[in-house]
């Protein structure tokens, strides 16, 4: 019997759909990455914005009328949780319904299913699959993500996260070490620690509790072939330890995922982020005292209830003063069952968020392209994760592309010096030594 699996939404669906894969495989089950092979079909799916469930849908319908009668179909994934029975009266293809921290029922659950239908929850609040080893079917073969948390309960009241994943449960530092070690023997070259806000990570090492600066260091100090990152970390939580333990470390990259979400305390305040931009301006400043070259990725999320002109020129002016070269910008997306749904109106039009969408970018763009101008003639170390038709890409330790002249023999995985040539639009070219 053999799974194919379809994944929507962040990397943490990612994450799980490798666990899940790996649950079927441990009974049995075989991974296929041909939809027409497969005996069970999984759509791990996304609910953090609106567009996730339509595309969901969607795809549900061209599935209905391609998939044979025999085949069973899945639907996982945080979206999931937000499913009640009735999607089976609407979706009759749809077999089984299942939440993110009933995976280890799956199987049983697939046992004479039929055509029938079946809603799996185990009513737990949350799952780590600690003693899961994630397939790697999915994934590149340069990174590996390594899960070491699940869940948040920080509220963002625009998020759906913590009503659906549940509040934060901290995978065993055993259990994390273990992995990397699997991870490490099996030639990655790249290990990404893995959770909502990694920051607020708490274990216990022989009887004594640590946090995630003391994970990171010691991640980086077991694993120097490698290069080590980690996703995500917030304004508040951030340490100077973890700074710390990034810069006694030369395989840790220089990057840090820091979401800011708007540079108006107004807008901030009602997001429930509980910092202010003077705040968080601060924080990146004090980063960049200790580490002058650590490159900064934020998230942005314009159209946020109430947010006006104003405030919206707020955010452009803090995208400014942070000197932000890479920027995830989102336009706002209201959830049922969020603070926000319940307490704001969704009063920001469409076209006003795509306006702020695009001129959030193209300003993000610009000051990328005057930083990436400055890197030509520099020498990068890239590690190439894919070939194109003309050039092979890599990274480098700040997590810029670099698309690299094939000038010799060169493989997936391999660490290459490069000199940085030139830049076409925002795509730096670069030679290898
Ligand atoms: S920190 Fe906020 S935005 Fe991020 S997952 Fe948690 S609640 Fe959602």
């Amino acid at each position: 019997m053999k799974v194919y699996v379809e994944t929507y939404g962040c990397r943490m669906n990612i994450c799980d759909s490798e666990v899940l894969v790996s649950i079927l495989v441990a009974s049995g089950y075989e991974y296929t990455p041909q939809l027409a092979e497969a005996n069970v079909v999984v759509l791990n799916c996304c609910s953090v914005r609106e567009v996730g469930h339509a595309k969901t849908y969607q795809r549900i319908g061209e599935l209905d009328s391609c998939l044979r009668d025999d085949v069973v179909l899945c639907i996982a994934g945080c979206m999931s949780t937000q499913l009640q029975n009735d999607l089976f009266d609407t979706y009759p293809r749809v077999n089984i319904i299942i939440e993110p921290t009933a995976y280890r029922l799956l199987p049983q659950a697939l046992v004479g299913i039929g055509r029938g239908h079946l809603y799996v929850r185990n009513g737990r609040q949350s799952e780590v699959y600690d003693d899961v080893l994630p397939t790697r079917v999915l994934e590149d073969s340069v990174t590996a993500a390594v899960t070491i948390m699940k869940g948040c309960d920080q509220y963002c009241s625009y998020c759906i996260e913590p009503y659906t994943r549940g509040e934060r449960t901290n995978r065993s530092y055993e259990a994390i070490m273990d992995e990397v070690a699997e991870v490490r023997h099996a030639g990655y070259r790249e290990i990404t620690l893995f959770g909502h806000i990694v920051d607020l990570w708490e274990g216990e090492k022989r009887g004594a509790r640590i946090g995630f600066a003391q994970l990171l260091d010691d991640v980086a100090k077991a694993c120097p072939e490698q290069r080590v990152k980690y996703i995500s970390s917030h304004p508040l939580t951030y340490t100077d330890e973890i700074v710390q333990a990034v810069k006694a470390n030369d395989n840790i990259m220089r990057v840090v995922h820091l979401p800011v979400q708007s540079g108006s305390d107004k807008v901030l305040r009602n997001m429930n982020r509980r910092y202010t931009a003077q705040q968080f301006l601060q924080r990146v400043a004090d980063i960049r005292n200790e580490i002058p070259d650590m490159q900064i990725i934020t998230d942005i999320m314009v159209g946020f209830p109430g947010e006006d002109d104003d405030n919206f020129q707020q955010t452009l002016n803090l995208l400014r003063l942070l000197q932000c070269t890479n920027a995830n910008v989102f336009a706002f997306s209201m959830r049922k069952g969020t603070a926000a749904y319940k307490h704001f109106d969704d009063n920001v039009s469409d076209a006003i968020k795509k306006e702020r969408t695009e001129m959030a970018r193209s300003l993000v763009g610009q000051i990328r392209s005057v930083e990436q101008q400055k890197l030509i003639g520099t020498t990068q170390i890239v590690i190439l994760e894919s070939e194109g038709n003309d050039f092979w890409y890599g990274r480098d330790l700040y997590h810029r592309t670099i698309a690299v002249l094939p000038t010799q023999e060169m493989d997936i995985g391999q660490e290459l010096s490069v000199k940085v040539s030139d830049l076409k639009g925002q795509q730096l070219i670069g030679i290898a030594l």
